[in-house]
């Protein structure tokens, strides 16, 4: 029944956290427990009841702490944020050796809170459940979702909504603004520490290196160049790019006002905070790149010997990660099209194709499934299909010369994916008739994203224009 912890973070230092038990919560309720995830974990589900999965039992060997971190909020900084309503309960080695925390959302207060009550709502943890679980079954690094649970309590939002918990899974929950809050306090003794554990945990080869902090600099980068690709290749915003949002294991974190679009828009934007855009689809390679600009300036005084050289050093390493980028950026839009090898106009065609997308406000998700099964299929989705069909002339040649077929080709386009208005629809229910069947369906189609599902063309299928949702809140 014991869970193996092994918990690393809490034998660091004491100011990098605030020890803190889970607040004990009224009639926690057990609304779903993600086994397969237990088995890798190497977790008996009997030790994953409610009692423990809400917090109200603490298990033998946790270590329960609230993580200090800072972070950059649509670019100001913030000294000071930290887990304000997340509890680290503890560290497990997974079935091939790999560190994975263990984290509660939604956990209560914790001396990093603020003005925040600690908790979460029922819609934003079914909301992180799907979406998290949905980006694993596509392959991209992400936290996991281990268990839900309902607290029994309300919590107050603009109205009570129904509380809960979310188990959260993670290589670990490093953050790039865990770096800049003790570079900020200028406690570079702490930023090495910080270093010497995130390098022990996702660099293990940069231990080795002349320079670790510039390894690990840029194995972060490397990381972060091919997960927003992935990003982009999905149609995914992920809505809250902040520098405590993004960790330096390379795993997509936070899901808060995320989303995948339908119709294509470079520019498009779903969180009801984000007023100027800056986290827009197409933003996001270059806010990556921000972002990582700021872990480089934590490290600075560690990059090399002078400043001069540390500033260098970084820079160059932003510079690679932009050709990073583009290459992983490629290579996903390569297979999405079905093109084999690699031509110099490769890039130009996959633009064309997209600028063809946003003008006809084509399914992001449906147009490229269609490519799978060649032009005539995709050709429907564009209500205007002249600009198409010249395109799909240079397809067509360009394929001539290497194509990928059918079968390569829908193993990299979902058929299905989180619909924005299938989501809110499963949240609705859980929270208005506490229904989880629309939840447990969605997850279930979700798991199995590229393969053709018979019956399940409901879920396959872009909203109506009364059931659009465009949208998201924290
Ligand atoms: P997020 O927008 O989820 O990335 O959170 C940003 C910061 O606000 C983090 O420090 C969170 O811990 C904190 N926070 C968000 N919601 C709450 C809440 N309900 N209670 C306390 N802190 C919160
Ligand atoms: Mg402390
Ligand atoms: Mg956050």
């Amino acid at each position: 029944m014991a869970i193996p912890f092994d918990n690393s973070y809490a034998r660091l230092p004491e100011r990098f956290f605030a020890r803190q038990a889970p607040v004990p919560v009224a009639a926690p309720r057990l609304i779903r427990l993600n086994l397969p995830l237990a088995a890798q974990l190497g977790l008996d589900p009997a030790a994953l009841t409610a009692e423990v999965l809400s917090g109200n039992v603490v298990p033998v060997g946790a270590a329960p702490l609230a993580q200090a971190y800072a972070g950059h909020q649509f670019g100001h900084f913030s000294p000071q944020l930290g887990d304000g309503r997340a509890i680290l309960l503890g560290e497990v080695l997974d079935r091939d050796g790999q560190r994975r925390d263990i984290q509660f959302k939604g956990s209560g207060r914790t001396a990093f809170s603020r003005g925040g009550d600690g908790r979460a709502a029922l819609g934003p943890v079914l909301r992180e459940y799907i979406i998290s679980e949905a980006m694993a079954a596509f392959g991209v690094p992400t936290t996991r979702a281990l268990a839900a649970v309902t607290t029994g309590e309300d919590v107050m939002r603009e109205v009570p909504l129904p509380g809960a918990v979310l188990t959260r899974i993670a290589a670990s929950h490093i953050r790039v603004g865990t770096f800049q809050f003790f570079a900020a306090r200028g406690d570079a003794e702490a930023v090495r520490l910080l270093l010497d554990h995130a390098i022990a945990r996702h660099d293990p080869a940069a231990a080795d290196s002349p320079r670790p902090a510039l390894s690990f600099l840029r194995g972060v980068a490397a990381r972060q160049a091919r997960l927003v690709a992935q990003w982009l290749g999905l149609g995914f915003i992920h809505g809250v790019m902040n520098t405590d949002n993004m960790t330096v294991s390379g795993e997509t974190i936070d899901y808060g006002p995320c989303a995948f679009m339908d119709a294509y828009d470079p520019a498009m934007v779903f969180s009801s905070i984000d007023h100027a855009g800056r986290y827009a689809y197409a933003n996001q390679p270059r806010i990556a790149q921000w972002n990582l600009a700021r872990l480089a300036e934590a490290l600075l005084p560690m990059l090399a010997a002078d400043e001069d050289a540390a500033v260098e050093a970084a820079t160059a390493v932003l510079t690679e990660y932009g050709a990073l980028f583009q290459v992983a950026w490629l290579d996903i839009f390569r297979a999405k099209t079905g093109l084999a090898g690699a031509e110099d106009g490769d890039a130009a065609l996959i633009q064309a194709l997209m600028t063809c997308m946003a003008e006809a406000e084509a399914d992001f998700t449906l147009t490229f499934r269609a490519l799978s099964e060649g032009p005539a299929a995709a050709r429907a989705l564009f209500p205007d299909p002249a600009g198409f069909d010249a395109w799909a002339e240079s397809w067509a040649a360009r394929r001539a010369r290497g194509a990928l077929g059918a079968e390569a080709m829908r193993a990299v386009n979902p058929a299905f994916i989180p619909r924005n208005h299938l989501v809110e629809a499963a949240i609705a229910a859980a929270v208005a008739q506490d229904d989880f069947t629309p939840f447990e369906a969605l997850l279930e189609v979700l798991a199995r994203p590229f393969e053709d599902q018979p019956g399940k063309g409901r879920f396959a299928t872009p909203a109506r224009p009364e059931e659009r949702v465009q949208q998201t809140f924290c």
